[in-house]
């Protein structure tokens, strides 16, 4: 059977979390870098209709794919693996497949037939899978969570299904175990990892490479007993050891002998281009003397998975302006409730401060205040769409508007001080899950201002017959109330971007700063490791 494109189908046995969305994104990578349009998608097992009400500090952040889609970060790590744009065809939650079936079912489109998890959810499973592989050369699934929980079966089923699709040879099948090492023996068990394989030989699967994930490289003999007891050829029971940098590990991949497999399986022996991967690697291993001390204004302290984008935006920054950066995590709530001295003194410490998204009025007050100190200190600060929003309110306030606030923060509607509030339209709407601007958004950039130099200096954005425009990922629901723009300007933070229509603020900055941009968008779900964000490149290399 001919296929326009190739599939790899990942699951994960054992455990989940031993890294088999890199590993399924470092195999992509490597062959991108063989000059493939590789493309990536989740299935995930949970009921949850998409990733936007999950609660970040369990869940990590919640990353908005270009079409307006609330994903979880799983497809980020797609996104910066393989610099291609996630679509909401990318994430595929059983949450929207049983939906999508049963409001199907309610208007009648089953024709009284009974629906049934096979064929009718496999088959909806397998269309989106088609979907999502549009115009790809190579498609990577990755499956959620491990083979044999309960919810995840059907997902199973429809990629054996898929097989029979577009055939067998058309199908690569990678299954990701974990193998423990046992301390008080001081052996490695590969028990867990052959029942696993056993479990997934079950649903009809046999995998084509099985990675074995271990904390220290293993002996060969280990991966020989796993082939062994699971009918799989030796060649494909490959190990994969711990290693430091998630960016290392499609070199680990290249070292442990899949990229023949996968060389085989789309029948080109090409070398990989590596060369990219390898200066970042080098650049992001390297031991500086000096690190930027960057302060991160959070509510959610002690979860780097809760602004995962935002901490890997500046690390790549890092690397790429050949400096280390030390990320401190500072708890907004608890820089409100400091006494003066002691706030003045943890800011003071920061080389800049970042202020990135969030919702609700938890921790707002440490924000305003990590804000006005940036403004009143010339502190290089970088706000991220709630950080843009504070960064009003304190300017505001400098301006003459004493009591400045969002709408959001607990101010009432009518409350004349809210300096962020719903525009008069989306009133009433606040509440049904519908009225936020998500996704991408184009931005007018104010013709000489410093955001729009930036943007140009690394060639992000383009000139259009009504000036420069930059395109930026958005999820929010508040706006900046222009009246009182007069105020800001007066607090020193100025306009430096709006949407086309000029209704919306997308930009400020204050052009006497070393560095204080904010923006309404989140451009740290477009910054990549190999080609890092423009405004946390600039941020990084003015605190160096
Ligand atoms: N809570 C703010 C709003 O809804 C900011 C959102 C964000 O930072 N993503 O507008």
């Amino acid at each position: 059977m001919k296929s326009k494109c190739k599939y790899i189908f990942v699951t994960g046995g054992v455990l989940s979390g031993v890294g088999k969305g890199i590993t399924a994104a470092s195999i992509g990578a490597i062959i991108k870098a063989k000059g493939y349009h590789v493309t990536m998608q989740k299935c995930d097992p949970y009921l949850n209709v998409d990733a936007g009400l999950l609660n970040p500090v369990e869940h990590g952040e919640c990353y908005v794919t270009h079409d307006g889609v609330e994903t979880d970060l799983d497809l980020g790590h797609y996104e910066r693996f393989l610099d291609f744009e996630t679509s909401k065809y990318s994430i595929t939650l059983s949450g929207s497949i049983y939906k999508e079936l049963i409001e199907r079912e309610r208007a009648g489109g089953f024709h009284g037939k009974t629906v049934q998890l096979v064929p009718h959810f496999t088959n909806l499973v397998m269309e989106k899978i088609e979907k999502a592989s549009e115009n790809s050369d190579v498609h990577i699934v990755e499956i959620g969570g491990t083979v044999g929980d309960y919810e995840g079966l059907p997902f199973i089923e429809a990629i054996r299904l898929f097989a029979n699709k577009v055939g067998r040879r058309n199908c690569l099948y990678v299954s990701v175990v974990y193998v423990p090492f046992i301390n008080t023996s001081k052996e490695l068990k590969t028990k867990p990892a052959q029942n696993a394989l056993k479990d997934l030989r079950g649903f009809g699967i046999i995998p084509d490479i099985v990675c074995v994930r271990t904390e220290k490289p293993c002996q060969k003999s280990i991966c020989e007993k796993i082939a062994a007891f699971s009918g799989i050829s030796g060649d494909a029971v490959l190990n994969l050891p711990d290693i430091d940098s998630v960016y290392d590990v499609p070199f680990n991949v290249l070292k442990s002998g899949v990229l023949e497999i996968v060389n085989d399986f789309i029948g080109d022996e090409s070398e990989p281009d590596m060369t990219e991967w390898k200066k970042f690697s080098e650049k992001r291993a390297k031991k500086h003397a000096k690190k930027v001390n960057v302060g991160l204004i959070a509510k959610y302290v002690g979860n780097e998975d809760t602004y995962m984008c935002v901490t890997e935006s500046l690390k790549a920054a890092a690397a790429w302006n050949d400096t280390g950066v030390n990320i401190e995590w500072i708890d907004a709530e608890g820089l409100a409730n400091m006494s003066e001295k002691d706030r003045k003194k943890t800011l003071d410490a920061l080389d800049g401060i970042v202020v990135p998204g969030g919702f609700g009025a938890r921790g707002t007050d440490g924000k305003i205040l990590a804000a006005t100190y940036a403004l009143e200190n010339d502190k290089p600060y970088l706000g991220l769409c709630l950080g843009m929003q504070v960064a009003c309110i304190a300017a505001a306030r400098i301006g003459g508007v004493k009591n400045a606030n969002s709408e959001e923060f607990g101010a009432s509607a009518e409350d004349k001080n809210n300096v962020i509030y719903i525009m008069p339209d989306q009133k009433g709407k606040e509440s049904t899950g519908g009225t936020m601007r998500l996704g991408d958004y184009t931005a007018k950039l104010v013709k000489g201002s410093k955001v729009e130099g930036i943007y140009k200096e690394y060639g992000w954005g383009e000139k259009t017959k009504d000036g420069y425009e930059v395109v930026e990922r958005h999820r929010h629901r508040y706006e900046v109330n222009q009246e009182f723009l007069s105020a800001i300007e007066k607090g020193g933070v100025k306009v430096s971007g709006l949407s086309p229509d000029g209704k919306l603020v997308e930009f400020v900055e204050v052009p006497e700063n070393k560095f204080f941009v904010a923006t309404q968008a989140h451009p740290e779900f477009k910054s990549r490791p190999l080609n890092p964000h423009p405004l946390f490149m600039e941020f990084i290399k003015t605190i160096k």
